[in-house]
């Protein structure tokens, strides 16, 4: 009953899954589309139950699936929204094993149960403390001291006007915007900045979000991490720890769909 099916161009990848039962033993399937995995063989798709025994429908959870099978690869993570089960996914994938093997070779290759359960506990550790499972060491990361641009005034007074990455930048700037032309007496002048910046990216590995400024210039850098802070909570970054924050995304995704309590 169970098949995988790929249109012309690509996804949707749609298998048949079971959404109720005629009288009562036989299972009813239909076609649903459902999410690929980093993980050939394993596939996301929406977790069907009954509710209350009256009636199947949509538990608003995730199941990661055995497309040989149409059995779920790991058993069920409470609370677990779409961000964990895909963290499952690509858990499993790094395992090494084929997961497009039958279910039978499955269960004769050594160490799968071993792994599955050990990615269970991970996953389920992750949705209780409403976090990944990857995380980087820090969310903090130290930007070059940039180059300054400054207009020197006939007094000798200097300001600057403008803030580049690189000396190339720097210097075209100047050569393009020479003031010596315009305002006599005036000159322009190339310093480095004196101190190393901080900008924050989101601690999910392989996330590749950045605190950008709130007016979508680039990223947000600046020498004082309080500054950072205070507008990574103004664009609703979450904190996970001292070191990390969360990106909106993330923070979404990962959050749990059901209340998870603590295990004492
Ligand atoms: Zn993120």
């Amino acid at each position: 009953m169970f098949s995988l099916d790929t249109t012309e161009n690509r996804p949707p990848v749609v298998v048949d899954l079971p959404v109720g039962f005629r009288g009562t033993r036989e299972r009813v399937y239909s076609p649903t589309v459902v999410d690929p995995t980093a993980a050939p063989g394993l596939v996301i798709a929406p977790a069907n139950n009954m509710a209350y025994h009256v009636r199947w429908g949509f538990t608003g959870e995730w199941a990661l699936l055995h497309v040989g099978s149409g059995l779920p690869a790991i058993g069920a993570i409470w609370g677990a929204g779409l961000g964990h089960v895909r963290e499952a996914a690509s858990l499993l994938a790094d395992t090494g094993i084929d997961w497009t093997a039958s279910r039978d070779a499955l269960g004769a290759t050594p160490r799968v149960r071993e792994l599955a359960i050990r990615v269970h506990e991970q996953v389920s550790d992750a949705v209780r403390q409403a976090r990944p499972v990857r995380l980087r060491e820090s969310s903090w990361h130290l930007v070059p001291p940039g180059w300054l641009a400054l207009v020197v005034e006939p007094g000798g007074e200097k300001w600057a006007c403008a803030a580049l990455t690189t000396y190339t930048d720097a210097e075209n700037l100047v050569i393009r915007h020479g003031v010596g032309d315009v305002l006599p007496g005036y000159d322009l002048e190339i310093c480095r900045e004196s101190e190393p910046n901080w900008a924050l990216r989101c601690a999910r590995q392989h996330c590749r979000n950045e605190l950008l400024d709130d007016e979508e210039y680039g990223p947000l850098q600046d020498t004082d991490r309080r500054e950072i802070e205070a507008e990574a909570r103004e664009q609703g970054w979450r904190h996970l720890d001292d070191r990390r924050l969360l990106c909106p995304d993330c923070s979404h995704q990962f959050q749990p769909t059901r209340p998870v309590l603590d295990r004492y």
